[in-house]
């Protein structure tokens, strides 16, 4: 698999890490600090280190140190699952939850974006080319404003985020980046695909399946610090993107995009958004998606003319 996570021009690549405990040396680091942190796993504790640079990083600095310590609160959940005797079912060749809405938060779409503008020019028009397609199906459904028998006001977020994932559901649209039932983007995927495992058969998350998976509860996940993170430094209100949209909401959003804080004030606020996360233990709160957030049509029409 080709990596395209560290090749962008004018990367800050590093400015922002993650280190397991014990493999960051605070001694010889140069120019370099650091902030130790734990994060609590129900029965077990895992430590990392984070360090940073002392210069202005981008919001989208922090995702390859949130990929990582995604992967490792991942790795742990699945082993927690394996020693109760349960199988994590998931593996290359299955697809099914990949019809299914995928959001991100501000900046792993600032990231992704990078990221596939850092690919070869036929790959990368391709992957738009995808995107701009399944973009058109999207804004030509529109998403629901009510939910059947109560006042948008009323809802609770669960009920919507219910109702926006059946209204996805219903358009029938694979993600842009499935080819040969595999994910193209395996390296660099948003932190909802690294958080989904499932113990039961795999057919069961099929969307039109009438059986129900039984998802790997993560302790904390790691999408949702990312999202309070880019919403707690950005102002803004659990804003998240559809993942077919990145690109054009990246475009419509360029200014924000290349807006830096400090590492330290980036690298701080994360941690401590881990530390509330778990210690409320809301793993589980899904981000509102508002449409409305992402007038995509002068963008798609941008792209048409030039992919
Ligand atoms: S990014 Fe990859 S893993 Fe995620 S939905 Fe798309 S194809 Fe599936």
């Amino acid at each position: 698999m080709e990596s395209y996570a560290s090749k962008f021009e004018g990367s800050n690549e590093g400015v922002i890490a993650l280190h397991k405990s014990g493999t960051f040396n605070h001694n010889t680091a140069d120019h370099r600090n650091a902030i130790d942190f734990d994060v609590e796993l129900g029965n077990q504790s895992l430590s990392f280190t984070m360090s940073y640079a002392d210069r202005y990083a981008k919001l989208s600095d922090l995702v390859p140190a949130a990929r990582q310590l995604c992967n490792e609160i991942v790795d742990a959940a699945a082993q927690n699952e394996t020693d109760q005797g349960q199988k994590i079912k998931c593996g290359k060749g299955c697809s099914n939850c990949c019809n299914y809405l995928v959001s991100l938060s501000s900046a792993e779409a600032f990231r992704i974006n990078d990221e596939i503008f850092a690919m070869p020019v036929q790959k990368r028009h391709s992957f738009i080319h995808s995107m701009v397609n399944s973009t058109r199906h999207i804004i030509n459904n529109t998403l629901p404003q009510e939910l059947p028998g109560d006042e948008p006001s009323l809802a609770s977020e669960e009920d919507r985020m219910l109702n926006i994932s059946a209204w996805y559901g219903n358009l029938s649209l694979s993600c842009p980046f499935l080819i040969d039932r595999s994910c193209s983007i395996y390296d660099i995927r948003p932190l909802v695909c690294r958080e989904h495992m499932v113990t039961t058969n795999p057919s069961a998350c099929n969307f039109t399946s009438p059986a129900m998976p039984r998802i790997v509860d993560l302790p904390i996940s790691i999408a949702n610090v990312l999202m309070y993170t880019s919403d707690q430094l950005e102002g803004t209100m659990q804003e998240a993107v559809i993942l077919p949209l990145t690109t054009f909401w990246t475009e419509e959003n360029r200014d924000r995009a290349k807006r830096t804080w400090p590492a330290e004030t980036l690298a701080r606020t994360f941690i401590e958004i881990i530390q509330i996360t778990a210690s409320l233990n809301t793993s589980n709160s899904l981000p509102i998606i508002e449409q409305s957030q992402c007038s995509t049509q002068p963008s798609l029409e941008y792209a048409e003319n030039n992919y």
